[in-house]
């Protein structure tokens, strides 16, 4: 005996909240409403809401059909003793997806039709270069690793060349619906992978994918003032797409090595200078480095350590626009560490004869704290 028959049954109108002289459209309207309501899809493990569900798709199964509802008005639920059988599980069933729509992926009567085509994945390839090449630019040979069209099916994934053929297990829906219990539930059919089709002779090269993967190359051209993480995109260069679908956009993707003396700032360049004491303080011509080489620079007399020297248009060129950044060199006067006794000496007597008017940094600061204690 199973356990529906112990079960009293409740009136299917009152199921539904409905009157007796109910319209399709108002019973419809307060199916959907309970239905969504306890679908077990929203109520994971609750054994009531399944309950209710099934209570109110079996009132719904039976009130919309003209026929069992005339049955069910006349005889009650003897009436219709054949529904939430195990029978024929799809006999009589209110068309869910026309109830829901895809809102609990319910993919039939008007849902789109399911393909094989795909798009193809883009692809990403990260690639190293040189300080010097993200500021000159670039032309180079990269190899990517990518899904091309099978050669030998010509990318139809059988081996006649004939390509796939309508799956005969869902009949090309891509889905079949079984009952559970007493709802009836849609599940991506598994002999097509939902693709409602299938290859029954699969290409040997490809196994019925229709694409193998194959190194490429690619001529990639690095602009001029690329930085770290710039990506250059080449439309269409990516995975192949199956059965006719479009090809994915290959991402080339850039990290810019560290330079040994330059540090970058969008297009700027900056640089430290180390200077010695008396060259900052009588003036020198010292050699600096640029992208372009070697160059000369002048400091002026009683240069100051963290000084900024800026070299108009020695910088990164801007990427796809004219004109450069500046180079920006900063003076660090460095303190002597090992000095011979003469040299002691002679610096001791330089201190001596320097005042606080000669060091304008200590002024300041000796003037301040006057200020302080007055
Ligand atoms: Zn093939
Ligand atoms: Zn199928």
């Amino acid at each position: 005996m199973s356990r529906t028959e112990n079960v009293i049954r409740a009136d299917y109108y009152e199921v539904l909240g409905v009157s007796r002289s109910a319209s399709d459209q108002e019973l419809k309207t307060a199916y959907r409403k309970l239905a969504m309501q306890y679908h077990p899809d929203r109520n994971p493990g609750n054994a009531e809401a399944e309950d209710k569900f099934k209570q109110c798709s079996e009132a719904y199964q039976v009130l919309a059909d003209a026929e069992k509802r005339a049955a069910y008005d006349r005889y009650g639920h003897a009436g219709v003793s054949g529904v939430g059988g195990n029978g024929n599980p799809f006999a009589g069933m209110p068309d869910l997806g026309d109830i829901f729509g895809d809102l609990f992926g319910f993919n039939v009567g008007g849902g789109r039709k399911p393909s094989r085509v795909q798009k193809g994945r883009d692809v990403r390839f990260d690639k190293t270069i040189e300080f010097d090449e993200a500021v000159f630019g670039k032309e180079m040979e990269v190899f990517i690793r990518r899904m091309e069209a099978c050669p030998d099916c010509r990318g139809m994934g059988s081996a006649d060349g004939r390509g796939p053929s309508t799956c005969q297990q869902c009949q090309g829906h891509g889905q079949v619906r079984y009952q559970q219990g007493f709802f009836s539930i849609a599940r991506t059919c598994n002999v097509c992978g939902g693709t409602g089709s299938v290859i029954s002779d699969p290409c040997g090269t490809c196994r019925g994918d229709g694409r193998v993967q194959r190194d490429h190359k690619i001529n990639v051209s690095v602009p001029a003032g690329v930085e770290e993480g710039t990506r250059i995109r080449y439309q269409g260069e990516g995975d192949a797409g199956r059965f006719g679908g479009p090809s994915g956009d290959l991402y080339i993707v850039l990290s810019v090595k560290a330079h040994q003396f330059f540090e970058r700032d969008g297009n700027d360049l900056h640089c430290v200078l180390p200077v010695s004491f008396p060259q900052a303080a009588l003036g020198a011509e010292v050699e600096i480095p640029t992208l372009e080489g070697a160059t000369m620079l002048k400091i002026p007399e009683g240069t100051q350590s963290g000084k900024e020297f800026r070299l108009r248009a020695k910088g990164v060129p801007y990427l796809n626009e004219r004109g450069r950044g500046d180079l920006i060199v900063q003076v660090a006067i460095q303190t002597p560490k090992k000095l011979t006794r003469i040299q002691k000496e002679l610096l001791r007597q330089l201190g001596e004869t320097l005042t606080v008017e000669n060091t304008p940094t200590s002024r300041r600061l000796f003037d301040k704290v006057k200020e302080m204690f007055s």
